[in-house]
């Protein structure tokens, strides 16, 4: 049997029938049979140059030796070699690719089966790539862009050199998306997306992370050259858009982390990058560009201008406080009120908060600012509570504070010298914020909780803790932001985010606060999701001491 020069004649119907290449060897190795589809094969493979089946196998699923095809494989150890993928290289340098089967039979033949795969292949690599890039601009899409980031940070560590990371946001996105629509909205991004693409070197990678944020990794340059690569890309942003025969101008907030300095590994470099970005959003945007927690950059004018007025205004008692009421939604009542910040400029007039809390922070002031803040809320607490009234008094408190360590002693002092107690005063802390820096942000939490200070997260959402983490802190509230809340009675996405956060908090025994009310609706709808509380404008404005009773 295993000696016969041909096969069934009933085997070589079947065969002659399916779609793949089929060979029949015998036990020496010599082909007996090759169906009509095999035989197309080679003389493909003989057209195209490559002699003895396969000229070379560029790919496979094991290590073989180019000359131990399959075939010889199976026939030398007499077990099956399946799935194995071979390519030829054609002349011009592509490559087919073949599926081959090798599986030797009881009477010492060898049947292989060979399957093109190249369509299909390329296809699956099509597929891959474009999972990998942003549909909109073509650039890579984050997934893409962490993977390089990674690399970059891997080969900066070997290397012993330095990278940055910038992350760009459009300052007036919503405002074209909202005037000229979503068609505008996506041409002016592919616009922006060439643009910034021609800035940047072949070693840098670019990227669009999704909405109208961008990134960028700039191996081997620390901030001097970052900031050249900023101002060459904030420049190629000054030239007006053509959206359709409208003119439209956008500038960009960016944010700066270099490694290693603000990070050793892609999620603490992104973090740091993004709270920087947000940080030059809340300064005004435009051109502004942040690092994290930086010194104050001695170049930027905003700055150098308004920090000895600030640093006069709080010599001088020129910040005043308004108090927002927090409404439980159960009985309708305020149990609690937020202090928030105005600087009553001698020429400006009321400034508000976003205006000088980041200026104040980033250039030695941020103590003051928050002691001030807080012994004028407490002493103001304390009058209500002489005048019979039961209102708490919660104070923002930024990441500056959380990190210094004599804000403990600065919270303390002020409790006693206003003969408070902790439990009258509450600190609500921004999500991003908290999450700069994790272990030291909760030393001094532990701290405060330990003096009965009640501790709420602000602005949840935007930052990029779970509630898992926070449920590891000794916080007793949350405060959904209130883009959120806005959004949530004419946008899916928000209301699940409102309702998952709450549910979830709840479970975790966190208290919830929506913040931004500004309609009837949206507290009809917070109420039946069961949240804790509420704040807004449909409820109270902020309001001088004076109006809160
Ligand atoms: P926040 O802590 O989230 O404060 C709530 C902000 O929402 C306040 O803005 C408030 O006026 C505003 N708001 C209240 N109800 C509504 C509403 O129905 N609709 C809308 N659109 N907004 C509403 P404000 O006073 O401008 O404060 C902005 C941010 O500045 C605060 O956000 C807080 O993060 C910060 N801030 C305020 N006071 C201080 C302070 O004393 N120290 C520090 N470090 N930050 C402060
Ligand atoms: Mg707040
Ligand atoms: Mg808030």
């Amino acid at each position: 049997m295993a000696g016969k020069a041909s096969i069934d004649p009933a085997f070589a119907a079947a065969y002659g029938a399916v779609g793949c290449g089929v060979i029949v060897q015998d036990a020496t190795g010599r082909v007996i049979y090759t169906n009509e589809t095999a035989r197309r094969m080679r003389a493909e493979q003989e057209l195209i140059g490559a002699q003895d089946g396969v000229e070379r196998v560029v790919s496979t699923g094991a290590a073989l030796a180019d000359a131990d095809l399959p075939s010889a494989a199976a026939l030398r150890t007499r077990t099956a070699v399946r799935g194995m993928v071979v390519g030829i290289r054609v002349p011009d340098g592509a490559i087919r690719w073949r599926r081959v089967d090798a599986v030797p039979t009881d009477d010492g033949r060898v049947v292989t089966t060979v399957v093109d795969v190249s369509e299909q292949r390329e296809a699956e690599r099509a597929l891959r790539e474009q999972a990998l890039r942003d549909a909109l601009t073509q650039l890579p899409n984050r997934a893409l862009f962490l993977d390089r980031l990674e690399h970059g940070i891997a080969r900066a560590k070997r290397e012993r050199t330095v990278l940055s990371l910038l992350v760009m946001d459009l300052d007036s996105f919503k405002e074209v998306n909202d005037t000229f629509g979503h068609h505008a909205g996506d041409a002016l991004l592919r616009q922006v997306a060439e643009r910034l693409a021609r800035c940047v070197r072949r070693s840098d990678s670019i990227a669009r992370l999704g909405g109208d944020e961008f990134a960028f990794v700039l191996p081997n340059t620390n901030e001097i050259g970052a900031a050249v690569v900023v101002r060459s890309l904030l420049g190629a942003l000054e030239e007006p858009f053509d959206l359709s025969g409208q003119s439209v101008s956008v500038g960009a907030s960016v944010g700066l982390a270099l490694f290693p300095r603000h990070g050793e590994d892609a999620d603490a470099l992104m973090r740091r990058a993004e709270i920087a970005m947000y940080t030059a959003k809340r300064a005004g945007g435009g051109s502004a560009t942040y690092t994290f927690e930086d010194e104050l950059d001695e170049r930027s004018p905003h700055l150098l201008k308004v920090v000895p007025e600030l640093r006069d205004a709080l010599e001088h008692d020129e910040l005043a406080l308004l108090y927002q009421p927090i409404v439980e939604l159960a009985t309708r009542r305020s149990e609690r009120v937020e202090a928030l910040v105005r600087w009553r400029h001698p020429t400006r007039g009321l400034v508000l908060p976003a205006d000088f809390v980041a200026a104040a922070e980033r250039s030695g002031l941020a103590r003051q600012l928050f002691e001030k803040t807080l012994r004028i809320a407490l002493s103001e607490c304390a009058a209500w509570r002489a005048a019979g009234s039961e209102l708490r008094v919660n104070v923002n408190i930024s990441t500056r504070n959380l990190v210094d360590p004599e804000v403990v002693d600065v919270v303390a002092g002020a409790l006693s010298d206003t003969g408070l107690a902790g439990e009258w005063l509450g600190l609500e802390i921004t999500e991003a914020m908290l999450m700069a820096d994790p272990d030291r942000s909760l030393r001094t939490l532990t701290r405060l909780h330990g003096m009965g200070v009640y501790l709420a997260v602000d602005d949840f959402g935007t930052g990029y803790s779970s509630l898992a983490y926070l449920q590891r802190l000794p916080v007793q509230a949350v405060k959904i932001d209130r883009s959120f809340v806005h959004d949530m009675t004419r946008d899916e996405a928000s209301l699940a985010i409102v309702l998952a956060t709450s549910d979830l908090a709840h479970r975790l025994g966190l208290r919830v606060v929506a913040e931004g009310v500004e309609d009837a609706e949206t507290l009809d709808r917070l109420a039946r999701a069961g949240v804790d509380a509420a704040q807004g404008h449909h409820l109270a404005r902020p309001m001088p001491a004076a109006q809160l009773a």
